[in-house]
């Protein structure tokens, strides 16, 4: 296995499962110089946004929404330090996890770099320099991706920044910059802006959030402009540079060129796959057009043995899409089945609202020419979502005309990224809108807004008017 984040850490659980002797080497190297498993997902992804987001949204609440519970707090003070420390340790907790699974699993962990030799050779190079070589009856490349640069703004790492430098600041920016309004690009905008950053956004695309549900999408540049993101769109970033401790952003849109200065400046465009020195000349392993390593439906590449999962092969750059392709392999090796259904991938953006989508959006049915029913159901008709201070958003399902076949779930509002896996599930299983209308959901709980919205979907909702 080369790589631990969350493609190669779970096959190499699964592969020592399954009875093979398992050798896991990773080349992650933290801030402080120490090694570390679980990729960027848990070091610099994944894990420390999401205890950021938590951290900052509960600032939030304490200073805009406890009043409306009757709750007076006074005196309110961020203390980014102790905030910042908490981030850390949960990454530290979380990856020296990975090593205890490891050990218990009887999966051997080495920290250095790994390439790949033609006839399944792996060359090791350990951290202080030292070199062996194994040789292995499959090879797992799981090497993952990372921030895509900008030729027009460089990542100086002090000013204009990546994801990971943008979890780790010691101060709040007074005014922030951030290209790309991405998945990560809204987390992080998000994250700066409940701590007190005035954060604009600029986006190259004219329409928001392009790759959801246009509905969805709507609401939630509504929300979001609501909490004082400045979301610029048609606006491309042509340049970046320092000067006197700021960063002056140039970028053009339809009324022409602009220019705006920010304190710091982070460049979230996307992530490209990482398969620097990966492999040596004449394995057989071979790269697309965009740099992805060539792979099968099953994650095969192109020589014997040699399989590919995670963030450096096709298909959406996300950590559970990249688990299930390693746990796959590592029962195909074993002989096994293993199947992935990637029409059947969940996606998550944790802002607050929390968006979450599975299967087709509105757009994707209609130019597929499908005929579809579509149901919605309001969160404001929630009663669990208005106890919560809650109440915003919707879900909305997508279900085929003639066989009632759920085809997208789409939501936007509280815990939706918790409630898309009722969604996931359904619609592994081929359910119909039917299905999850006969289904009993608890009383009172966010999760009746998608018995709802099915119930809407054939204009049979109860607790809200159906139209
Ligand atoms: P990685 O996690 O990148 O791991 C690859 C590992 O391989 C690394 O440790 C690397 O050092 C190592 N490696 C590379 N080359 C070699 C080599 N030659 N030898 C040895 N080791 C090597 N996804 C989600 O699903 N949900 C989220 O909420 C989410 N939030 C994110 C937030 C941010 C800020 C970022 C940046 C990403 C986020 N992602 C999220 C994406 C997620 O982190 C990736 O999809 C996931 O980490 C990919 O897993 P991977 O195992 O393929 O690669
Ligand atoms: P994602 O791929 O989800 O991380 O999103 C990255 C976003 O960055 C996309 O919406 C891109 O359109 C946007 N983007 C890429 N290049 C630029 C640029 N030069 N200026 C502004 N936005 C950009």
């Amino acid at each position: 296995m080369i790589g631990a984040g969350p493609a190669g850490y779970p096959a190499a659980i699964r592969a020592a499962q399954n009875g093979l002797k398992v050798v896991c080497v990773d080349a992650w190297v933290n801030r402080d110089g120490g090694s570390a498993l679980g990729g960027t997902c848990l070091n610099a992804g994944c894990i420390p946004s999401k205890a950021l987001l938590e951290s900052s949204e509960l600032l939030h609440r304490a200073r805009s929404e406890f009043a409306a519970h009757g709750i007076t707090a006074s005196g309110i003070v961020l203390d980014l330090a102790v905030m910042q420390k908490r981030r850390a340790s949960i990454v530290r907790n979380m990856t020296g996890g990975i090593g205890s699974l490891f050990k218990a699993a009887g999966v051997t962990a080495i920290f250095g770099r790994g390439r790949l030799l033609p006839g399944r050779r792996v060359e090791v190079t350990r951290h202080d320099g030292s070199r062996s070589e194994l040789d292995a009856r499959h090879v797992v490349l799981a090497s993952g991706s990372e921030p895509t640069e900008l030729k027009s703004a460089r990542f100086d790492h002090e000013y204009i920044v990546d994801s990971w430098d943008a979890l780790e600041f010691d101060s709040v920016p007074g005014k922030l910059c951030v290209i790309g309004a991405g998945v990560i690009g809204l987390e992080l905008g998000s994250v700066w802006r409940r701590l007190g950053a005035e954060v604009v956004v600029l986006e190259a695309l004219e329409n928001f959030l392009a790759i959801a549900d246009q509905q969805l999408a709507g609401e939630a540049a509504r929300h979001f402009r609501k909490q004082g993101l400045d979301i610029r769109l048609g606006a491309k970033v042509t340049g970046a540079s320092v000067a006197n401790g700021a960063v002056s952003v140039s970028y053009s849109d339809r009324a022409g060129a602009q220019t705006l200065t920010a304190d710091k400046l982070i460049v979230a465009v996307g992530r490209r796959p990482y398969t620097t020195d990966l492999y040596a000349p004449g394995t057989g392993v071979e790269l697309d057009q965009r740099g992805f390593i060539q792979v099968d439906d099953q994650c095969r590449t192109g020589a014997d043995g040699v399989w590919a999962v995670g963030d450096c092969v096709r298909g959406p750059m996300l950590a559970h899409k990249g688990k299930e392709e390693g746990i796959a392999v590592a029962d195909l090796i074993a002989g096994r089945y293993a199947h992935v259904n990637y029409d059947v991938i969940p996606s998550v953006i944790y802002t607050a609202p929390e968006i979450a989508w599975v299967g087709q959006t509105e757009e994707q049915v209609r130019a597929a020419g499908t005929d579809c029913k579509i149901g919605v159901f309001p969160f404001a008709a929630s009663g669990r979502a208005r106890a919560m201070e809650a109440a915003v958003g919707f879900v909305k399902i997508l279900a085929a005309r003639d066989s009632d076949t759920i085809l997208g779930v789409h939501i936007i509002g509280p815990m939706a990224g918790e409630l898309i896996a009722e969604a996931t599930l359904a619609m592994e299983f081929q359910a119909s809108a039917e299905d999850l209308q006969r289904t009993i959901h608890a009383h009172p709980t966010l999760a009746e807004a998608l018995h709802e919205a099915a119930l809407a979907v054939d204009k049979r909702a109860i607790d809200s008017i159906n139209r």
